[in-house]
């Protein structure tokens, strides 16, 4: 597991003692935990093969309370970890044992709902859904819907740019926040974006989107809501090759159509939804494509028809329209349930994220089923087909010695197929720990360099969330990704952290 190093300055005793007497001092007197079996349910994130315990955690209940945190832990020169539902699948909050573990999940406030204006404020720790269900009754929703939306939050999704079945015709998180208060690390409150159209300066409120905790905690976000479409169908289609119903993913786009979702598993995916789900899915198929479209009863009308005649002339064997809500949902509930789905079929899975230019899609899944093959591990494919985002599920058992490391080592080759095809080492899920390492494939030196004084310039101790994300050029040297000339490190003044 090569992100798992821990680099956090040891703290004495005494020195912890102060930090807590301090943050109790701020903070609810069951606020701050630092109990072994109460710092256990924070030992990892989804991505559960990396754990660690960390020094504290701290769960402020006020954004005052959070800018007393961060400056005592500055004082101190502790590494701070801001943790929202903690349902990351790259280990972006794994802990550091000498470091705080900040919870925003008290921070739970619908601020504002302002329906003219289509926009809502709220704090960091609102679950994703929870604004859906918030304005509901105005016909309004916020449209990024990560399959996690049920627990993950609107701080973790901003800190990841996280993305979701209908992301492919409403954007991603960036796309659907118009402004963020963010706290750096000197405690200051940013104010980034205002909703306005376009703002002078650079454009922090896109940096911080993606940003994994590393250049400030995220305090309020103000989100774009949207109205609620008229109607939505979905088509089911069914094919018996992946390539085919790749080349059919691309033709529906070429085709001038942005479907609201356009998703697709392959065969063991298929069947253990099925069993799983019972959702009425053609378990024989090699894969299937679902295909969601929304807009005004006409428009839906005009499309299903346009798309039906697409997917049949791509070589499905079959296309359903679902005959009513019932079956919509049903439909949905399979490729919603995918994940735990797997999960009963296989000890373990480790989730891949990468994503390629839709037109290889077939290309890059053969591949896929070549390298499962060459490393001894099934493979089930669900994912974001429309946006080209890959979710190989790597099957493999834990218990059984060197099966971790060889499914590490084959998603880590995944990911480095999708940039050999000109795409990216993550979609929605994040570099954390996870892809430290492809990060070196993926980024030149040069490229990287600017990441690390992006990273000073916002945090020069390197206390926010340090070692996720970015690679440092040592490592990326070491590992042969990086070009270094004549043994000599480019920007050798540049932190590595
Ligand atoms: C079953 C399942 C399905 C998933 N499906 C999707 C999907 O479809 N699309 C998708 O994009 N993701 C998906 N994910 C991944 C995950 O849910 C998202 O990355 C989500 O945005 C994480 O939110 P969280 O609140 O759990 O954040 P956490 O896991 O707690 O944290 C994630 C990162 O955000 C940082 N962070 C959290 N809160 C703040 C804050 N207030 N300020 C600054 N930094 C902060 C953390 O330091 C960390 O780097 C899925 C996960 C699971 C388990």
């Amino acid at each position: 597991m090569t992100g798992l190093a821990d680099e956090s300055k040891p703290v004495d005793p005494q020195q912890r003692q102060r930090l807590i007497a301090e943050l109790r001092a701020v903070l609810p007197p069951e606020s701050v935990l630092d109990q072994p079996e109460q710092l256990r349910p924070y030992e990892c994130d989804g991505l559960s093969v990396y754990r660690r315990l960390p020094m504290l955690v701290v769960l402020p209940e006020t954004p005052d309370q959070v800018q007393a945190v961060v400056r005592i832990c500055r004082r101190h020169h502790i590494p701070l970890i801001a943790r929202g539902a903690g349902t990351g699948l790259s280990g972006g909050v794994l802990p550091l044992s000498q470091g705080v573990l900040l919870s925003l999940a008290r921070l739970k406030g619908i601020l504002e709902i302002d329906s003219r204006n289509a926009i809502a404020r709220v704090q960091p720790g609102v679950r994703n859904l929870a604004i859906s269900e918030a304005v509901a009754h105005l016909g309004l929703y916020y449209a990024p819907d990560p399959s996690s939306q049920i627990a993950c939050t609107i701080g973790g999704n901003v800190a990841e740019n996280s993305g979701g079945v209908h992301c492919l015709k409403y954007g991603l998180t960036v796309h659907n926040v118009l402004g963020l208060k963010v706290l750096t690390i000197e405690g200051e409150r940013l104010e980034l974006g205002n909703g306005a159209f376009d703002l002078p300066g650079y454009d922090l409120l896109a940096l911080m989107n993606g940003s994994e905790g590393m250049l400030g905690i995220v305090l309020e976000v103000l989100v774009k809501l949207l109205p609620k479409p008229e109607r939505a169908q979905v088509l089911l289609a069914a094919y018996d090759s992946l390539e085919l119903a790749g080349e059919a993913v691309a033709r529906i786009i070429a085709g001038g159509i942005i479907p609201a979702g356009l998703e697709m598993m392959d065969n063991p995916a298929i069947r253990a939804a099925e069993d799983f789900v019972h959702a009425g899915y053609p378990v024989e198929a090699e894969a299937i494509l679902l295909c969601e479209l929304d807009g005004t009863d006409e428009e839906v009308s005009e499309q299903v028809m346009e798309v039906r005649e697409l997917l049949l002339r791509s070589g499905a064997l079959e296309v359903r329209t679902a005959r009513d809500e019932a079956e919509r949902a049903r439909f949905w509930a399979g490729r919603k349930g995918a994940f735990p789905a797997v999960g009963r079929i296989s000890p373990d899975y480790y989730c891949m994220d990468g994503t390629i230019p839709r037109r290889y899609l077939g290309r890059v899944l053969g591949r896929i089923g070549e390298l499962s093959g060459e490393f001894g591990l099934q493979v089930a494919n669900v994912f974001h087909a429309g946006d080209g985002n890959l979710h190989p599920l790597i099957l493999f058992d834990a218990n059984r010695p060197g099966e971790l490391a060889t499914a590490e080592r084959f998603g880590g080759r995944i990911l480095e197929l999708c940039v050999e095809v000109g795409g990216t080492v993550t979609g929605e899920h994040g570099v954390g720990v996870e892809k430290l390492d492809q990060m070196c494939t993926q980024f030149r030196a040069a490229e990287l360099a600017q990441f690390h004084a992006l990273k000073a310039a916002f945090d020069p101790e390197a206390l926010l969330n340090p070692g996720k994300a970015v690679p440092s050029l040592h490592r990326c040297a070491e590992l042969g990704a990086m070009h270094v000339s004549r043994g000599q490190l480019r920007h050798p003044d540049l932190p590595r952290f």
